[in-house]
């Protein structure tokens, strides 16, 4: 039930009484805790108010972080949106998206669907300078995180070598949701010493090739991709490297039954557009379909062997935490995500992390794999 508070305050934003009911109802928006701090989280959109936005009062309010439409033709992709602007090219970093904002004088790590993540929480002042809330507290820093002792991703990119780091790519506005510019953004960050995705620089139709020879380098370096913005940030597209795609689907193999079918499917669609546009052709050809191959059935038969063992398929994580507590606290997280997950170790590494081993497990897919294996018709 949402409180007659956060009824009021969503009257105030001009939410008409039955869409708040209508809401509430089908569990669009739900009201939270976090350290005796109450907030609404929104898991479906409402008017401005997009999917993941976070209420807590009438003026901190932290929009949703919007979608990001994709291309996958490169070319007629960036024609299309961009005209013959110019537009800014960063790194796509793979990771988990976070927004991080000042409420009443505590710095709170938001999720995409808008929980409050008790380990980013904890963790992110080792990233990011306290003191720019201090003097913006009306902003909203919004950023991944990745590396690789991440809760919520099996793997990061391969030039983070250890723990997890915070990449700023966007600033916004409380309540507007509205994006400061790309120049002023990188000047802040600057200013601030936050770390950011890497901007390799601005581009436009005409440096279609520089472009492409940049995807190839991405690609070769296991990174996952690039974002394109316009100065203004009014204008944003991704495109993912042959690379991630491959290696999406190679992580999502190992839990096939898991994933829905358009996970897979959405991956080989932007690498057959991939190869088509860069007609790849011959041994090349060869090289991408062995590794696609390769990709979907390698870890989905191991998977199989190892259920047809005993096992249960699974996934490890390790991250660092502070406090104990925040482990605890992370899995009372991911119980309320719906995930099943255990503290498989704790060690005292440093007099300032404990290393926190989870295993996140996968009853459903081990079931389906273990009837299958068992012989069972359907
Ligand atoms: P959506 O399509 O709704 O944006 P998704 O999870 O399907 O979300 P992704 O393929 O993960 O799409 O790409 C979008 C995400 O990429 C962003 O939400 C953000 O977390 C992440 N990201 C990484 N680097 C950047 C960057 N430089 N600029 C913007 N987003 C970035």
């Amino acid at each position: 039930m949402v409180s007659s508070y956060f009824k009021r305050l969503l009257l105030d934003l001009g939410i008409s009484e039955e869409r708040i009911e209508m809401l509430e109802g089908k569990g669009g928006i739900v009201e939270d805790e976090f350290e005796g701090i109450k907030y609404l989280r929104f898991k479906d959109s409402a008017g401005n108010l997009r999917r993941g936005t976070v209420v807590f009062d009438h003026h901190n309010i932290i929009l949703g972080f919007p979608h990001i439409k994709r291309v996958v033709q490169l070319e007629k992709g960036i024609k299309r949106v961009f005209k013959m602007k110019p537009f800014y090219v960063e790194e796509k970093i793979d990771g988990y998206n976070i927004r991080v904002a000042q409420i009443e004088g505590r710095v709170f790590a938001f999720t995409r669907g808008g929980f409050i993540c008790p380990f980013t929480t904890e963790r992110i002042e080792d990233f990011v300078n306290m003191e720019f809330f201090k003097d913006y507290p009306n902003l909203v820093l919004c950023g991944e995180m990745a590396g690789p002792e991440s809760p919520y991703l099996v793997e990061g990119p391969p030039h983070i070598k250890e723990d997890i780091q915070f990449f700023l790519f966007d600033i916004q506005e409380k309540k507007t949701g509205k994006s400061i510019s790309v120049k002023d953004r990188i000047k802040m960050a600057e200013e601030y010493g936050i770390p950011s995705v890497e901007v390799f620089g601005m581009y436009n139709i005409s440096k279609i090739d520089e472009l492409r020879q940049l995807i190839e380098e991405l690609s070769t370096q296991r990174r996952e991709g690039i974002v394109m913005k316009s100065p203004d940030m009014k204008k944003i597209i991704k495109y993912v490297t042959p690379y991630a795609n491959i290696n999406d689907i190679r992580i999502g193999a190992r839990v096939f039954f898991e994933l829905p079918h358009g996970y897979f499917m959405q991956r080989i669609k932007r690498l057959a557009f991939y190869l088509a546009e860069e007609k790849i052709r011959d041994a090349d050809f060869e090289r991408y379909a062995t590794a696609l191959g390769k990709a979907l059935l390698e870890p989905f038969v191991e998977s199989i062997w190892d259920v047809g063992g005993g096992e249960e398929i699974a996934e490890m994580f390790t991250v660092r935490v502070k406090h104990i507590e925040t482990a605890y606290k992370m899995v009372s997280h991911f119980e309320r995500l719906g995930l099943k997950i255990h503290i498989e170790d704790i060690e005292e590494t440093s007099n300032e992390y404990w290393k926190i081993t989870f295993k996140r497990v996968y009853p459903e897919a081990t079931r389906e794999i273990r009837e299958l294996w068992n012989g069972h018709a359907f």
